[in-house]
């Protein structure tokens, strides 16, 4: 008011100043009864020497002290009944920071506190403190629901995570380590303070766990793919071990006969004559030599030989045991592979062969061809090299031929066994 102002010093009271004086007189014998007795004296001395106007030297002060006396004069009479807003305030900045630290933000309890908080007055009556605490509990009750709630959700859905997880864990292997994650994810949510925004964290989870899935089934699929893929290759691999074994055993027989040929019966020779030397077990070998076979060629023709040369093959096949060798080493020439037969036993081979071949009639119904076979025996000796008991049955065959063919010649043995 610029009237209480050291710096306004009217000479002449104005209309208003005038007015103002009255008003102040009048006020000051209002509240004259409510001061206790100085300050009544003094208030009513001040009136006196306002109605004295121009005011004396020290009025402002003066008047400053009243009306600060008078406002707590009027404190202590309704003192009873009222308390001090701001320590409500303080109060309530309290709740609200201490909710922020407990997450109960976000869950309108916030909002309403900070209503409640604009509606202290800053002096406030007992009913409006009544109303307050009412106020305050009802909110307290709320947080304390919405603070179950909350672990409730969490709980909830922590155990929904484990459960899929376990789910996941038990379809396969790849999926365990994703049902793994899970309940790492379902631990973690457990572990955790209660979460300011449970929502969005709720849907980070649901979407997490919906990826964790999506990424479960594919990686099933995949897994079901490679394996069909890895089968599908592993026919392929079978498929040609069995093609490579068919050409391998193509390539070791002769094409004409299907005897073994020349190469598969060098290798079958040195195996088995290993194998008996190691096992000192008997091995004896049968070369044979179609007589005059030119003469067939000759005679009949080249592929009426051919049916010669395939029907001697199949009179040596009725007549050898299960591993036997039968091959063909040379255009008419055949030799038998006769493990663990004596020289008495390949003898006799060969002659039930030589009355086989004897008696029967090749290149049939064409032609009947007859021929016949000279053979050479010979059994392996010990320490003998291949190479050394093949000589000596070509020996015996050469012999054989030479006696007149159509018989069987034995290597007699240096060392009789
Ligand atoms: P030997 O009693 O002294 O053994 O008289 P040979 O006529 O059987 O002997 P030689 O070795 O002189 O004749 C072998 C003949 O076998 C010559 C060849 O024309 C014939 N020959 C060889 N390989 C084949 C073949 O694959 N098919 C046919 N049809 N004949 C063949
Ligand atoms: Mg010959
Ligand atoms: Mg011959």
């Amino acid at each position: 008011m610029s009237w209480f102002s050291k710096t306004t010093k009217p000479t002449e009271p104005t209309e208003d100043l005038v007015a103002l004086r009255d008003g102040v007189v009048v006020l000051l014998e209002a509240v004259k009864d409510l001061l206790g007795a100085g300050r009544a004296e003094r208030a009513e001395r001040l009136a006196e020497r306002l109605s004295r106007f121009p005011p004396p030297t020290g009025l402002v002060r003066e008047l400053k002290q009243i009306r600060s006396e008078l406002l707590l004069g009027a404190g202590d009479r309704i003192a009873d009944d009222a308390v001090d807003g701001r320590d409500l305030s303080r109060l309530t900045d309290q709740l609200t920071a201490t909710m922020a630290a407990t997450a109960l933000v976000h869950s309108g309890l916030d909002a309403r506190i900070a209503a409640l908080r604009q509606s202290i007055p800053r002096r406030i009556t007992r009913p409006e403190v009544d109303r307050l605490v009412g106020e305050l509990n009802d909110i307290a009750e709320s947080s304390q629901s919405i603070r179950k709630r909350t672990i409730e959700d969490r709980n909830e859905l922590a155990g929904l995570l484990k459960e899929m997880g376990k789910r996941l864990g038990e379809a396969d292997e790849a999926s365990g380590q994703l049902g793994l994650s899970l309940a790492m994810v379902a631990d973690s949510l457990v572990r955790e303070p209660l979460p300011d925004e449970l929502r969005s964290v709720r849907a980070a989870l649901i979407a997490r766990v919906e990826r964790l899935g999506q990424d479960a089934g594919a990686l099933r699929t995949q897994l079901a793919r490679a394996k069909d893929r890895s089968r599908a290759l592993e026919d392929m691999v079978q498929q040609q071990q069995e093609e490579l074994l068919d050409v391998k055993a193509k390539a070791a027989l002769d094409p004409l006969t299907g005897a073994c040929n020349r190469g598969a019966f060098d290798k079958a020779l040195v195996t088995l004559t290993r194998r008996a030397s190691v096992a000192s077990s008997a091995l004896s070998v049968i070369l044979l030599d179609i007589d005059h076979f030119k003469r067939v060629n000759d005679s009949w023709g080249h592929p009426a030989g051919d049916q010669v040369l395939i029907g001697v093959a199949q009179v040596m096949d009725e007549h050898v045991r299960e591993g036997d060798v039968v091959s063909r080493i040379g255009g008419e020439e055949f030799a038998l592979l006769l493990p663990g037969a004596s020289l008495h036993v390949a003898r006799s081979v060969a002659e039930r062969v030589r009355q086989g071949l004897a008696a029967a009639t090749f290149a049939e119904p064409a032609t009947a061809v007859k021929v016949t076979a000279s053979f050479g025996v010979a059994l392996l000796q010990p320490d003998e090299a291949p190479k050394s008991l093949i000589r000596r049955a070509d020996q015996a065959l050469y012999a054989a031929k030479n006696e007149g063919r159509n018989r069987v010649k034995v290597s007699e043995p240096r060392h009789p066994s």
